[in-house]
C-alpha cells in the first residue's frame, strides 16, 4: 500500500492496462486489433489520404467499443484521490477517455485521443465527442479532418510531451499503471536516470523489461487501486 500524504507531488502513468478490465480492447498481443486490422491500412496518415472514409469508419468503430465500455472502480478511484490530492496528475498513453468519464483530469493525452479530431496541417482541433465521426473539413485548407491520436509515423504533439516531462521533473512519486512501456518515445518518460529521482512504482499484473528497475513493483490489476493507493 502506498500512502500519497508522504509525497508532495504526484504522477500516474497510464496504458492499456489500465482500461483492460473495463473491456477496452489492447492493440497488441494475442486479440489484439493489429492481429485482425493492418496498421498501414487503417492507423498512419497515408492511408487516411488514400481512403480518409475507411479510416473514420475504422475509428468509429474503436470509438463504440469503448462506448460499450464502462470506467472501473481504478478509474473512479484516481478521479478520487485528484480531490484530496489535487497534486496527482494523470498523464496517460490511452486515447479512450476513461479517465474523464470517470471523473478525472488528465494533464497529457500522450497519443492524442479519440473524441477529437484535427487538420493535419493546421492543426485545428475539433471536438467530436457527440455523434458519429462522420467527415469533416478543415475551414481552412478544405483537407478532411483526422482522428487526433498519434498514429504510426507520426510524431508526439511537442507540447504535450513537454507538459507531461514538466510534471515527471517535478514529481516525488511516479506510479507506472498497467504499461508495457515498449512504445517511444512516451516509456522515456519514466524517470529512471534522473539525478533526483522520484521514488518508482510498477502496477501491473505480469512482469515488464523495466520491472527490475522499480523501486517497487506491485504485482495487481488496475481495478485494486483502492486498495494499493490511500490518500
Ligand atoms: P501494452 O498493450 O503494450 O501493454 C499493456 C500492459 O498492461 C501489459 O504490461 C500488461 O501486463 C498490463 N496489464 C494487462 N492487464 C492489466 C490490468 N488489469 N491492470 C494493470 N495492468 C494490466 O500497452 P501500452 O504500454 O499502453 O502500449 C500500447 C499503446 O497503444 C499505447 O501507447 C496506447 O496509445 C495504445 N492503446 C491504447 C488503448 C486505450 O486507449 N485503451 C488500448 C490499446 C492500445
Amino acid at each position: 500500500m502506498i500512502a500519497l500524504s508522504d509525497y508532495a507531488r504526484v504522477v500516474v502513468f497510464t496504458g492499456a492496462g489500465m482500461s483492460a478490465e473495463s473491456g477496452v480492447p489492447t492493440y497488441r498481443g494475442r486479440g489484439g486489433i493489429w492481429q485482425q486490422y493492418d496498421y498501414e491500412d487503417y492507423a498512419c496518415e497515408s492511408a487516411f489520404r488514400r481512403h480518409p472514409q475507411r479510416v473514420l469508419d475504422f475509428h468509429e468503430l474503436r470509438r463504440e467499443q469503448v462506448l460499450g465500455c464502462e470506467p472501473h472502480a481504478g478509474h473512479a478511484h484516481l478521479a478520487s484521490l485528484q480531490r484530496t490530492h489535487p497534486s496527482l496528475s494523470i498523464v496517460t498513453q490511452n486515447i479512450d477517455g476513461m479517465h474523464q468519464r470517470a471523473g478525472g483530469a488528465v494533464a497529457a493525452e500522450l497519443h492524442g485521443s479519440l473524441w477529437r479530431l484535427r487538420c493535419a496541417q493546421h492543426g485545428v482541433v475539433e471536438d467530436a465527442a457527440a455523434g458519429r465521426f462522420v467527415r469533416r473539413d478543415c475551414t481552412q485548407c478544405g483537407r478532411p479532418l483526422r482522428p487526433d491520436i498519434t498514429w504510426f509515423g507520426d510524431m508526439i504533439d511537442e507540447a504535450v510531451f513537454a507538459q507531461a516531462r514538466a510534471l515527471i521533473e517535478m514529481c516525488s512519486l511516479f506510479v507506472c499503471i498497467g504499461t508495457s512501456a515498449v512504445v517511444w518515445p512516451a516509456a522515456g518518460l519514466i524517470p529512471f536516470d534522473v539525478r533526483q529521482r522520484p521514488h518508482l512504482v510498477e502496477i501491473n499484473p505480469e512482469p515488464t523489461d523495466g520491472s527490475a528497475r522499480f523501486d517497487r513493483v506491485l504485482r495487481a490489476s488496475a481495478s485494486a487501486l483502492p486498495e494499493l493507493l490511500v490518500p
